[in-house]
């Protein structure tokens, strides 16, 4: 067995990976460390909640600590740690100060949505390691509060988000402020040809590598489709709340404007409930996910985008009010349930729209989802699929036109559905 010792890591990283109760350390940190030790670029496929942020963090604060230089100047960026969400920029910085802690080592994180004059204050004073979203470390690079030309360690975090983000060209203006020679780290969930392009562009030779793939979700996860119409959703998810006296429950929007409108409904019905996505302002995001763990609001209505990162997991119960656009991201959404032993149970309300979203995270999953009609919520077979935007990829007309042809229990176009107002009391229909 691989021991956090046998790394070679100084007694004071150690004292605090056993503070935090780690016994050995997880598959990304057992093949990550080693290499970065060495020196070696990295790139590597793992997703939250592999350990992945201690996989880089412990060696790059190993290699700062002993190659610290004591010149009496003020402390240069020597590490930059790229993020694509203020949250997951929180969260990071929170992993370096705790695995740093014995360590004389200073950090701190930048992000928008808050001022950036206390920013540029904890800049001035010198910081060893810096953990940033690219927009505004792009800004105070350009009001030259920060200076980059002395990074030694380049960390893209979640790579795959931050180009999905639109982030490329920040990245490229950012790595053109920092020195060639570095050490560069790349974490993403996927490799797709544009993560391996940009690899090839930072990267040199690389050592790659590659962390199982969680399409297999928990089976410890219940889960389960309720088959509902569009206009109905918010109704039946409203009623499930409330007759199921469900008292934790992360609710997953595809957009921002639909997580904010849904948090309202639900407020209305009498639900306490908050939206949490990337145009709030920090403070909002940061009282929304504390009153939701505390439980004072129910529900905490989130994007994709915005629950990355977030700190909440081994939740009761999770629902997909609307499917994602990315399949993977069914998968990393009901991971947040069903954590450490703990049974959970994610529900997804799925409407003729998104037929073809079910079809790919079936096909991604590996089986058929369960599909089971609420009575009193049947479906109306003669509703239309409607097209659903796709906000990443910006066009998919490809997708829509033959989405457009889907009906619930059927795929072909103008065909009837085996709709499930059958008059036998059955409280549960299979859809197919
Ligand atoms: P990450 O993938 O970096 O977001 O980490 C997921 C969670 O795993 C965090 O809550 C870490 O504190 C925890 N963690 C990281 N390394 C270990 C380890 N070796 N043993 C147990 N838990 C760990």
């Amino acid at each position: 067995m691989i021991s956090f010792e046998s790394f070679g890591l100084s007694t004071e990283l150690l004292r605090a990976v056993s503070e935090q109760g780690y016994t050995e350390p997880t598959p990304v940190q057992q093949q990550a460390i080693p290499h970065i030790l060495e020196g070696a670029d990295l790139m590597a496929r793992a997703q939250t909640g592999t350990g992945k942020t201690a996989g880089f963090t412990l060696p790059l604060l190993q290699r700062l600590s002993v190659s610290q230089k004591n010149t009496g100047h003020r402390r240069a960026v020597r590490a930059l740690i790229l993020t694509p969400t203020r949250e997951l920029a929180a969260q990071v910085e929170e992993s370096v100060t705790t695995y740093g802690k014995h360590l004389p080592l200073k950090s701190t994180v930048i992000f928008g949505g808050v001022k950036i004059n206390p920013q540029i204050m904890k800049l001035r004073m010198g910081v060893d390691i810096l953990v940033a979203t690219p927009g505004r470390l792009l800004d105070h690079a350009g009001q030259k509060t920060v200076d980059l030309s002395k990074v030694e360690f380049f960390v893209l975090d979640e790579a795959d988000r931050m180009l999905d983000m639109g982030f490329i060209h920040d990245i490229k203006r950012i790595n053109a402020l920092l020195p060639k020679q570095r050490q560069t780290l790349l974490f993403s969930a996927t490799f797709s040809d544009e993560i391996k392009k940009l690899a090839t562009g930072f990267l040199k030779t690389p050592k790659l590598i590659e962390i199982a793939r969680h399409n297999t979700p928990s089976e410890l996860v219940s889960q389960v489709i309720h088959p509902v119409d569009r206009n109905r959703k918010r109704a039946l998810l409203s009623w499930m709340i409330g007759s199921k006296n469900w008292k934790q429950v992360l609710v997953f929007t595809r957009t921002k404007h639909a997580a904010n409108r849904l948090s309202k409904q639900l407020s209305q019905d009498g639900i306490t409930a908050s939206a949490i996505h990337g145009n709030k302002s920090q403070a909002a995001r940061t009282r929304a996910l504390a009153e939701f763990k505390t439980g004072k609001v129910r529900v905490l209505v989130a994007t994709d985008i915005a629950a990355r990162g977030l700190d909440i997991d081994q939740l009761p119960h999770v629902v997909n009010f609307e499917l994602p656009n990315v399949p993977e991201d069914y998968v990393h959404r009901i991971g947040r349930t069903g954590r450490a032993g703990n049974e959970g149970e994610a529900v997804s309300l799925v409407c003729v729209d998104e037929l073809q979203h079910l079809k790919n995270i079936e096909s991604l999953v590996k089986r058929d989802l369960p599909k089971i009609v609420i009575p009193g919520y049947e479906v109306d077979p003669t509703i239309k699929a409607e097209i659903i935007p796709n906000g990443r990829n910006g066009n998919n007309k490809k997708t829509l036109s033959k989405h457009s042809n889907y009906r619930w229990g059927n795929n072909r176009p103008g065909t009837s559905n085996n709709r499930s107002t059958s008059k036998n009391s059955s409280r549960r229909q299979q859809f197919r």
